[in-house]
């Protein structure tokens, strides 16, 4: 344990798996947990702060889908991120956690018009994704100025990484306007013509799997873009350009990397001019801030063979590893592997299975991996899952979305918890499911109208 290739993350995170195994946080009566290491997720915001220090103002905003836990949200406004929110309830959260409007971005596909009302009523930052909506817009404004910045998102169709599912910029992906598709560019420049309201560009490339040159080749086309509708217009209409998240996070071992540092040299080295000051900029990173942070813990209720295969049968699955489990090459997980106690374990090896509790086969969150020997009562870990994943629950079999803590340790390896959210109650799950309408399906058979009739139906 005391081995001096363990890191800092490390130890940290080992010292508070030990800590919330002892303080039965994590053990027979609670076995899924959710850990997030809080001085870890603020060296993220320090490191990405430093990444773009110089002449643009930069205004780095949260992506809310990526751990839209309140507390967690609070953390970030106070070390000064804003955030970037993609429906109602990560607006709501946003606000809950203390983010005033001004620091809020609204992205998504399908705002309706009670949401773009709000957006713009409090001078939240909008990127519109198409030009309906835009239209829409302008129908809502009637004429008023809108006290908020607004922008258009704009897909570059410079490809897509290694997932197809995290990549927004192909041709014919479903977000923003499509710039190389005939026209596309001039009825861009076009509605900046017409709608002097407008003064953003928003590139959002992609999210995991996107390499850093392709990251750059999108933001690249939006800055371009924007130059030429400046040069179009006479001055600098286009005041700010929202250049999303998407840095590709490393899960394969305790390192950064790529860091928030190469992602702006490949940024600068590729469009030097977005550096200059001209343009506000806003960054949406969510998976680079969080995911390093946060570790999934679980007891260990079984263990079997089947075929000749080892099979652990742990309580974390598909419900907070749902990339994971249903497309595992894309989305691979570290182990680690922890006796009753909390300790890491060590000693002799097998090929094992790493199995969750959901009903389905292929409910695994790692497969054919060599790890310590292990047994019921022991604790498996799924590392780096501090975004999208204990976050992002998956109801499947009604289990209930497990507690999650904050943990801080100090040079004497000292551990403190506090906790983000509780873990659901099983009551609470089937108040979810309809509870209060127990009767309504058996009252309608008992005097709705006749099989076949379609009598009473409508009010
Ligand atoms: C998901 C998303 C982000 C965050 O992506 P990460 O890969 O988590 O950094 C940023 N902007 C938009 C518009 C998104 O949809």
């Amino acid at each position: 344990m005391s081995s001096p290739s363990v890191s800092p993350r490390e130890r940290a995170r080992d010292a508070a798996l030990s800590r919330a195994v002892g303080e039965g946080l994590l053990g027979p009566g609670a076995p899924l947990v959710g850990l997030l290491d809080v001085d870890g997720v603020l060296a993220a915001v320090d490191a990405l702060n430093e990444a773009f220090e110089g002449p643009a103002a930069v205004q780095h905003t949260f992506a809310a889908k990526a751990c839209g836990l309140v507390p967690v949200l609070r953390l970030l406004a106070e070390a000064g991120m804003g955030c970037e929110v993609a429906s109602p309830g990560e607006l709501e959260q946003a606000l809950a956690a203390g983010f005033t409007p001004d620091r809020l971005v609204f992205d998504s596909p399908a705002k309706t018009v009670e949401e773009l009302e709000f957006a713009l009523e409090h001078g939240i930052a909008i990127n519109l994704d198409n030009f309906q909506e835009l239209e829409r817009v302008d129908r809502l404004l009637a004429g008023r100025e809108p006290s908020g910045p607004i922008g258009l998102r704009v897909n570059p169709q410079v490809g897509a990484g290694a997932i197809g599912a995290m990549s927004t910029a192909t041709a014919t992906s479903k977000f923003g306007v499509a710039l190389r598709d005939p026209g596309a560019e001039d009825a861009v420049i076009d509605a900046f013509v017409r709608h002097r309201w407008l003064n953003r560009l928003h590139a959002h490339v992609g999210s995991q799997g996107c390499p850093l040159p392709l990251i750059a080749q999108g933001i690249g086309a939006a800055y371009d873009l924007a130059e030429r509708v400046n040069g179009r217009l006479g001055h600098a209409r286009i005041t700010g350009l929202d250049i999303g998240g998407g840095l590709p996070v490393n899960f394969s071992d305790d390192d950064d990397r790529p860091t928030y540092a190469d992602y702006v040299a490949a940024l600068r080295a590729a469009v030097p001019g977005l550096f200059d000051g001209r343009y506000t900029l806003v960054t949406e990173f969510g998976r680079s801030l969080l995911a390093k942070s946060g570790t999934i813990g679980s007891v260990v209720e079984y263990t079997k063979s089947a075929g000749g295969r080892r099979i652990a049968v742990t309580h974390a699955g598909a419900q907070v590893a749902t990339r994971t489990v249903f497309m595992p090459e894309s989305w691979p997980l570290r182990v680690g592997v922890f006796d009753g106690a909390g300790r890491p374990k060590e000693g002799p090896t097998e090929v094992v299975d790493i199995a969750g509790p959901c009903c389905f086969a292929g409910d695994l969150t790692a497969t054919a991996r060599e790890l310590p020997v292990i047994e019921p009562g022991d604790v498996v870990a799924l590392y780096d899952t501090g975004a999208y994943y204990f976050s992002s629950h998956f109801s499947y079999n009604s289990l209930p979305r497990p507690a999650v803590y904050g943990y801080r340790t100090n040079a004497d390896g000292q551990v403190r918890l506090a906790l983000i959210r509780e873990a659901q109650s099983v009551r609470e799950v089937v108040e979810e499911s309809g509870l209060a309408h127990a009767d309504a399906l058996v009252a309608l058979c008992a005097d709705g109208p006749e099989h076949g009739t379609t009598k009473e139906v409508a009010e």
